[in-house]
């Protein structure tokens, strides 16, 4: 008898310290924009690309399965979501579940909050198991997931994203797919053990190409690749998120060896704990970078902008660290995309060629984190207009089309500064050549980034100097308001002490 499946994407990355909302119609963030994409639409959106889901569809294809593909719903970081995205996704995947379904193959974040729930993920899973207590589900996990046990216990199989820059989306899919099939065969029999310790890691010191997480990878990787468990994951945490689960965390599942997959675990975990400093980055003053990065021989230098990111929750319009590159006299240099719709408009309305001064950016202030927006004064030619769309080359989310709504470029002379209307975490070099900039001919290339950048941009990177401006993605944790998150929690309390269970 045909096997039938169902699949479906809820993704979202919420710092709840951001001032930048997140309605439900930007759930449509691939594809459409005006909500999450149904069936066929969803299908066409995300076929063939490089996210979990796609390995799903293939796996369903292999295996002769009919699929059910209900809703995707897919937003930018930002601000927690309206819980109503939750109700329309549980909605759409109960409905499917209840028609007839073998198993489900989701596509979730893992660091999702909403207005009304701190684990989105886990409310979901929890309504979704409510009515299929007994349904094989596989989950892929971005590396930022906040793991909770409302995650855990209402789901079959595990597996989180191993690179950061995120480049191994499908991978992890197939990773996940792969195993509840073979569960569904009854060749294995899925446990999970899991762990989340009190570590706030430093996005910039967290990815599994830096120490100490690699060599932790190392071991879930070589685990996993010699069957010892069927799948091995390690989670670096969103650590913008004032909420309690907050937290460095692995997941093991193992085919009946729960033992096993404790012991693994607490391996990896504990040596995550006894190098707990090595997550720390040190901040330094945005004036020093830059005088670094000036004095710096040949190019391209990447200026990465991390603390006003979109791509963690930034408004992408703090001026800070431009400011600075002004002030120095910073020359041959391309920057943004910084967004500010009203001075694109003014840009468009002014024309190509014509001589321009715009308070530029800072429109969004930050109340969660005392900040006010400062716009940036700044007189340049409009050199091109552009509607904003272009198609990822670069090795994340490859082939996929992405519109950043109209952009301009202002032309100091010095700098070119790319303008949009949307925001957009530059993770490829679309978003300067398909406005005439050819980023690898410059001297110095400012980027509001964190990580991502190095998926399109270090390839052609002669040096990478990260700059700690100031936004709702400070690189200085001690100036987030915590309220909800565990304490002691390292490193905002330096005398936190392990919670792993002592090994016998
Ligand atoms: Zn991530």
């Amino acid at each position: 008898m045909t096997r039938c499946f169902v699949t479906a994407v809820m993704r979202h990355e919420t710092n709840t310290f951001s001032p930048i909302p997140t309605p439900v119609a930007d759930f449509g963030r691939i594809g459409p924009t005006d909500g999450p994409a149904r069936g066929d639409e969803a299908l066409r959106v995300y076929a063939n690309t490089n996210n979990p889901v796609a390995a799903y569809i293939d796996i369903a294809a292999e295996e002769g399965a009919e699929l059910v593909f209900p809703i995707a719903a897919n937003a930018h970081p930002s601000a927690p979501a309206p819980g109503e995205i939750i109700d329309l996704c549980a909605d759409a995947i109960c409905e499917a579940v209840q028609k007839g379904c073998d198993a489900l193959f989701l596509d979730l974040h893992g660091a999702m909050v909403t207005q009304a729930h701190d684990d989105g993920e886990g409310d979901l899973l929890g309504r979704i198991r409510a009515i299929a207590p007994d349904l094989p589900i596989a989950v892929a996990l971005d590396f930022h997931t906040n793991l909770s046990a409302a995650i855990v216990d209402n789901a079959t199989v595990i597996a989180g994203y191993r690179t950061y820059p995120h480049i191994d989306m499908y991978e992890t899919g197939d990773r996940a797919g792969r195993t509840l099939i073979r569960a569904l065969n009854g060749e294995v029999n899925p446990v999970m053990a899991w762990h989340s310790l009190p570590v706030l890691t430093h996005m910039n010191r967290h990815a599994p190409s830096m120490q100490p997480m690699k060599d932790m990878y190392a071991k879930a990787i070589a685990a996993e690749s010699a069957g010892t468990v069927l799948n091995a994951s390690i989670f670096g945490c969103f650590p913008l998120a004032d909420i309690p689960h907050v937290g460095l965390s692995a997941i093991v599942v193992a085919d009946g060896d729960k033992d096993g997959a404790e012991r693994l675990l607490y391996d990896i975990l504990n040596e995550g704990w006894e190098r707990r400093e090595e997550f720390v980055f040190p901040v330094e003053p945005v004036e020093k970078s830059i005088s670094e990065a000036k004095a710096l021989d040949g190019g391209p230098v990447i200026l990465v902008d991390h603390g006003d990111n979109c791509g963690s929750g930034g408004n992408q319009d703090v001026m800070a660290v431009l400011k600075e590159v002004l002030r120095q006299d910073l020359d041959n240099v391309c920057a943004g995309p910084f967004c500010d719709p009203e001075s694109v408009a003014q840009m468009i309305e002014a024309g190509v060629g014509a001589k321009i001064t715009l308070q530029l950016g800072g429109k969004v202030d930050m109340p969660a984190m005392d900040l006010k927006g400062e716009p940036l004064k700044v007189t340049g030619t409009v050199r091109r207009i552009t509607d904003g769309s272009f198609t990822i080359t670069g090795p994340m989310f490859t082939g996929v089309k992405f519109n950043i709504g109209r952009c301009a470029v202002l032309d100091t002379g010095k700098v070119e500064i790319v303008v949009s209307e949307g925001r957009y975490e530059p993770f490829d070099v679309g978003a300067f050549t398909h406005a005439g900039i050819d980023p690898a001919r410059k001297k110095y290339v400012l980027l509001k980034t964190r990580q991502h950048f190095r998926a399109g941009f270090e390839p052609l990177a002669k040096h990478i100097v990260m700059v700690s401006g100031p936004g709702t993605c400070t690189s200085d944790y001690s100036l987030f308001p915590w309220k909800n998150l565990r304490r002691p929690v390292y490193p905002l309390d330096p005398d936190a002490e392990s919670n792993l269970p002592t090994q016998s």
